[in-house]
């Protein structure tokens, strides 16, 4: 699949364009803080022929709202959060309503402080310095509980909730065959929730391989790192997590001060262990 950039590298959000439908805003978390071990975080925008949808707001250093604008010009345009993580929902304020899972509902609708992320020159806006780098809310909160529909025009987009990541996360599959999976699914350095949840991200993972990437033959794009995923590498993800027993247990681990994480390097994957 041919991705065409529409900014450069150099601009805050990089917008790709992935086919017809979607585009990936793209921000570098390795600039505010490179210890999350992670480059790129990916909000996705989908533009039906009457209305558009916006899927995770990003880490609310810059306005995502004049990145997005131009794109969709006067069409409305439902806003998401993939789940309630600090570099999916940094731009909330800038929309009257978000749609979230009900699980993730209460983590969203409350300001989150970022002092934790170490500031560099030049990255923090003078927008968000001004706010005391704190995330603020949407005014209102829409509860997704998964099975919604939202139909864009010529696309239709289907909530699925997949718990894991988040007791919250959700997936959204579009009827032009796309997976938009956040933190479920993408490439680069994966958290793992704590262990008594890693059996229901087991579940989410498999049923997404299961009935809907490989029954709908969907591109699969994810919340870090290089938008599309690659089937081998969705397969490989899948077996991982599936036989964690024994595979963590056999890798060598190492101790990641700031995430309070062990680290176990499966290539093309890393993996963040909480304690
Ligand atoms: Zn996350
Ligand atoms: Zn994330």
């Amino acid at each position: 699949m041919e991705i065409t950039a529409i900014s450069h590298a150099e601009s805050w959000f990089q917008i790709l364009r992935i086919d017809k439908w979607v585009y990936a805003l793209r921000e570098r978390l390795d600039w505010i803080d490179p210890r999350f071990l992670t480059m790129f975080a990916n909000n996705y925008l989908i533009i039906g022929e009457k209305k558009a949808a916006l899927i995770d707001t990003g880490i609310g250093i810059h306005s995502i709202k004049k990145a997005v604008k131009p794109l969709i010009k006067d069409k409305e345009i439902f806003v998401f959060n993939t789940h309630h993580h600090f570099d999916h929902v940094g731009n909330n304020h800038e929309w009257p309503r978000i749609y979230v899972h009900k699980f993730d509902l209460h983590r969203v609708a409350l300001p989150e402080e970022l002092i934790f992320l170490r500031t560099s020159d030049g990255v923090f806006s003078d927008e968000f310095l001004k706010k005391g780098g704190v995330t603020k809310p949407a005014d209102e909160h829409y509860p997704l509980i998964g099975g919604e529909v939202f139909e864009l025009g010529g696309i239709d987009l289907r909530v699925i909730h997949s718990p894991g990541h988040t007791p919250g996360s959700i997936s959204i599959s579009t009827s032009r065959k796309h997976l938009i999976a956040g933190d479920t699914i993408h490439n680069g350095s994966i958290y793992l929730p704590p262990k008594e949840t890693l059996n229901s991200y087991s579940h989410s993972l498999n049923s997404l391989i299961e009935e809907v990437i490989r029954e709908q033959k969907c591109t699969v794009l994810g919340g870090h790192e290089e938008p599309i995923v690659a089937q081998e590498n969705i397969e490989l993800l899948g077996q991982i997590v599936q036989n964690w027993q024994k595979i963590s247990n056999e890798k060598r681990q190492k101790y990641n001060d700031f995430l309070k994480a062990h680290i176990l390097s499966y290539p093309p994957f890393k993996f963040v262990i909480p304690d």
